[in-house]
């Protein structure tokens, strides 16, 4: 078992990594979804890259958990629960659901996200299984787990919901259209803020190094995304509402 001062550096260094990506995700536009395009070497169908790119999430974060010596108590099921059903969800669920059939995103971008799964994955799974013998049932009571667990429930419904406009704007059409209603009556992208909220939220459950790190990285790749979004709906729908923020509402 690695010693936990060894775990401790490796995940400030994976930190300090997403920090030195974020002037780049800020500036390249992640060429997937509405900004793919060709130039970036072989294509997969989107649907395949999607369970291939969250995959790593679903099953490491359980073997690392499940192997791990730490004893289990509610509290670390309840942190697996939660992190298990919202990546079955994103694994399997989201990409049967999307209507994106005959869509490809380039191998190079499935393969970046698939690392990024694998070490986020493990890292949790790890510090889960291994390093949190703290976290007694007592922790349950922690006002922090108690509002983390509100802010990531609350932020999995509104993913959930943001998710589900989205997939029924492709009921008659195969291609964009304005989203309306729920959280896109005051920003572009409620599935990415509800998506920080949750890991913001899982994080202070957890009051871990690796899940203040998941919740660094969600923020560094899907504020950008955001941003990217909210311009090319400003420049491809004339009657875009002006109102709409990108991604926090009445802020950005
Ligand atoms: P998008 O919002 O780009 O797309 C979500 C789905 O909705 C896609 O199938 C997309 O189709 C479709 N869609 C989006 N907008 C429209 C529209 N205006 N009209 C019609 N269809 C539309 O999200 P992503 O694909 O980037 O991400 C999906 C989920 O994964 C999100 O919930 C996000 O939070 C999460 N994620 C989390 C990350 C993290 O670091 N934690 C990183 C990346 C994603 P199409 O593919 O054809 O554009």
């Amino acid at each position: 078992m690695i010693e936990q001062s060894t775990f401790n550096i490796i995940v400030w260094v994976w930190i300090g990594i997403a920090l030195l990506v974020f002037p780049l995700t800020l500036k390249v536009t992640a060429p997937y979804g509405r900004h793919s395009k060709t130039g970036w070497g072989p294509m997969i169908p989107n649907k395949l890259g999607w369970v291939l790119m969250e995959i790593p999430s679903l099953v490491l974060f359980s073997y690392f958990f499940l192997t791990g010596s730490a004893e289990k108590t509610t509290v670390h099921w309840i942190l697996w629960a939660l992190w298990t059903v919202h990546y079955f969800n994103r694994t399997i669920i989201f990409p049967l659901r999307t209507r994106t059939k005959k869509k490809k995103m380039p191998a190079v971008i499935a393969s970046f996200a698939m690392f990024f799964n694998l070490v986020n994955g493990t890292l949790n799974g790890y510090w889960l299984g291994n390093f949190s013998t703290w976290l007694t049932n007592d922790h349950m009571l922690h006002p922090l787990f108690i509002i983390g667990m509100i802010l990531f429930v609350a932020g999995f419904i509104m993913n959930q919901a943001a998710d589900n406009r989205l997939i029924n704007l492709r009921k008659n059409s195969t291609s964009y259209s304005i989203p309306y209603g729920g959280l896109f009556r005051w920003i572009s992208c409620p599935n990415f803020f509800s998506e920080i909220i949750e890991w913001g939220g899982y994080a202070l459950m957890s009051l871990s190094l690796p899940s203040l790190s998941f919740f660094v990285w969600t923020f560094v790749n899907l504020v950008p995304r955001a941003l990217d979004h909210h311009r090319w709906y400003k420049e491809n729908f004339s009657d875009y509402p002006k109102e709409r923020k990108a991604i926090f509402p009445h802020i950005l």
